[in-house]
Formats: C-alpha cells, sequence, structure tokens
C-alpha cells in the first residue's frame, strides 16, 4: 500500500481546545470547524471538540452534519444563509445566522421561529457586514424584528496575526457596539492569544485549535499548542546524483556535489504545495533535510546526503509532529491555513 496518510490526533484537538480555553477566560468558544475542520475531518474533529461551547460551520449542510451527530451546542452560519430557504434551515436545526448584508434582512421573515442572530459589522476589512454608518439603523431594523429572537455583534479583524494588530477596527467598532449593550464577537486565534481585550462574549477559535500558529513571528509550540494533523509517508526509491545532475521536472535543482536523493511517495495531487522550491524543510527519520527540485503529482525528492542512515522505507514527515506546517507554508510561500484545508481527499486520515 502506498505509504502516505495523515495522522489525526485527537488528544491534540482537545489540548488545544483547552489552550484557547485558558487564554479566553470567561468568553464562550466557538470552535471553528469550517472546510471539514481545516482538513481534520468534520465529525472527527467535533468529536474531539465537543467541550466547546459551540461550532462555527461555512455551510447548511455542514450544521445538519453535526445536528445529526447529537450535536446540541450553538452552531454559527459564518457567511449566513445563502438563501431565503436557509434561513428557514436555521430555524429548523436552530442555528445562528451571520447577517452580513440587506438582502439577507429580506429572509428573516421565512424563518419559521425566532432566531439567535449575529449581526456583521464592517470595521474595516470590507468583505462582509454591514457599514459602521448603518449601524443603528440595522440593529434597530434586526433586534425589532419578529423573528428575531437575541442578537449578536460580530465583526471580523483583517490584521490580528500582523504588526499592524487590531485597534484601528477595534475601536471603531466598540464604540458603537458597546451602547448596545448586545453580546460581542471578534477575535479569531490571533485575536484570542494576543488580544484579552476582544475576547468579549464569543471568541471564534480556528488555526489553533488544529495546532498552528496563527503568527509569523511565534511558534504553535511557544504557545503550548500541538500539531493535530501529521502528514506521512516514506522513501520509496533512492538516486544518487553526480554533480551537474538533477532530479525531476524541469531540472530545476542541480547538484553541485554528490548528492544522494530520496523519493517520497507524496505530491501536489496529495495537496502537498507545488510551489515549495528546492530547500522547503522536510522530516526524514526524524531530522530535518530540505527537498530537492520540482514537486510531482505523487511524489517529491529529498535531500539524504546527510543522511547516511536514511534509505527505503524510512519514516518521512512533510509536516505535523516534529515538522511544523507553518515552516512549510513559510517555505512554500503560503500560510498553513491552506496546506491544511488543501489536504486531497485521496489521503487516508488516521485517527488517533
Ligand atoms: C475562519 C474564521 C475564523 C477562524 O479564524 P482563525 O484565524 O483560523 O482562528 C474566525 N472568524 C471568521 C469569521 C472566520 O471566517
Amino acid at each position: 500500500m502506498r505509504p502516505l496518510l495523515a495522522r489525526i490526533s485527537l488528544d491534540a484537538l482537545t489540548h488545544n481546545l483547552e489552550i484557547a480555553r485558558r487564554h479566553a477566560g470567561s468568553a464562550r468558544i466557538l470552535s471553528v470547524v469550517k472546510a471539514s475542520a481545516y482538513g481534520h475531518g468534520l465529525a472527527r474533529a467535533a468529536r474531539a471538540l465537543v467541550a466547546s461551547d459551540g461550532f462555527a460551520v461555512l455551510n447548511i449542510d455542514e450544521a445538519v452534519q453535526l445536528r445529526q451527530m447529537g450535536i446540541e451546542q450553538p452552531i454559527l452560519m459564518l457567511e449566513g444563509p445563502f438563501d431565503a430557504e436557509e434561513m428557514a434551515a436555521c430555524a429548523e436545526f436552530n442555528l445562528m445566522p451571520v447577517l452580513h448584508s440587506p438582502h439577507q434582512l429580506e429572509w428573516l421573515g421565512q424563518a419559521g421561529k425566532p432566531l439567535q442572530v449575529f449581526v456583521k459589522i464592517n470595521s474595516g476589512m470590507n468583505r462582509l457586514g454591514f457599514a459602521l454608518a448603518d449601524f443603528e439603523t440595522v440593529v434597530e431594523r434586526v433586534n425589532a424584528h419578529p423573528q428575531v429572537a437575541e442578537v449578536a455583534l460580530m465583526t471580523h479583524f483583517a490584521t490580528a496575526d500582523e504588526d499592524f494588530g487590531i485597534d484601528w477596527q477595534w475601536q471603531r467598532f466598540l464604540e458603537k457596539a458597546l451602547p448596545t449593550g448586545l453580546p460581542i464577537s471578534a477575535a479569531n486565534s490571533a485575536a484570542i492569544l494576543r488580544y484579552p481585550e476582544t475576547h468579549r462574549d464569543w471568541v471564534r477559535a480556528g488555526i489553533m485549535l488544529y495546532g498552528a500558529s496563527p503568527f509569523t513571528d511565534v511558534s504553535a509550540a511557544e504557545v503550548g499548542l500541538r500539531p493535530a494533523m501529521t502528514l506521512q509517508s516514506r522513501i520509496i526509491a533512492l538516486q544518487s546524483l553526480k554533480p551537474g545532475e538533477a532530479v525531476g521536472y524541469g531540472l530545476t535543482y542541480m547538484a553541485d556535489e554528490a548528492v544522494r536523493v530520496g523519493i517520497v511517495a507524496c505530491g501536489y495531487a496529495d495537496g502537498y504545495p507545488r510551489h515549495a522550491p528546492t530547500g522547503t524543510p522536510v522530516l526524514v527519520n526524524g531530522r530535518r533535510t530540505r527537498t530537492l527540485g520540482r514537486v510531482s503529482m505523487d511524489m517529491l525528492a529529498v535531500d539524504l546526503t546527510r543522511l547516511p542512515d536514511a534509505g527505503i522505507g524510512s519514516p518521512v514527515v512533510l509536516w505535523g509532529e516534529g515538522m511544523p506546517v507553518e515552516d512549510v507554508a513559510r517555505a512554500a510561500g503560503t500560510i498553513s491555513y491552506e496546506l491544511l484545508c488543501a489536504l486531497a481527499p485521496r489521503v487516508a486520515l488516521h485517527e488517533e
């Protein structure tokens, strides 16, 4: 059998929720399980995260799946209903829609019973949310709607993980939100870890639950997070390059000395980034080395020159335990989120 698989540690997920809990204090934690729980599997992650105060998903079918597996906590629909029928589904399955645009308010009448809603305010990201200028009008209209039972206010930070910080958004949001006395949800993982003042009533924990750091300057280990996914494989072939010889498509890596190459069963069709250049870190036999040349569809090459013990069958960790996914992401010019979410369906997930 092809030796590639992703191990998913339920313990790590539960542990990371504990870390979120320690930071969030009395705020309630919505565990964000969109995109198949960032590639870890929705049902599996929800089971490991059952101590969450609620969950946040993107699609109705994800929410229904959580309900069908017996999840009773509140479920937030992150982008709200996409059509009027979904507003009715929110009522049927007791889901909390995010209302971010005027056209969604038109659908409220079809809910069938009063809902707990989150009104999303655009405080500067300019993606979803009502304009700050319309804040009072919108909140008043939603509050007074017969199909609305409870209202919370929500906003999303564009730079919580960057030096720019959150103040520029937080201050203008808070100025409007505070006087209403309504519950507030603003913090994503970065803000949970770095900006306690934003925790308020509900926090939305995503990437940190999966054991990756949202920051470029602080590692996951430094904040006590454990990787929940370990993508692992084995060496399936060996090559010896003489100086001037290359490996892989395009001959982009050329040896300038005698180089021992290991071929790993993992490629871009598995979700490993094709744009990861020569030098992307990888673990072989528990030791850090580097990729060589272009990533192929089903294989990639690694440098074994300084790992004489490595050979056919040697274990390889592409990311996860011992090989932070953030480091691989950085080398490949992307973020951990993208790597985790892009894990291909053909990679078997092994729960442990
Ligand atoms: C995905 C998402 C989150 C989680 O963000 P992380 O950076 O993964 O913690 C929070 N809020 C909203 C609105 C989201 O879409």
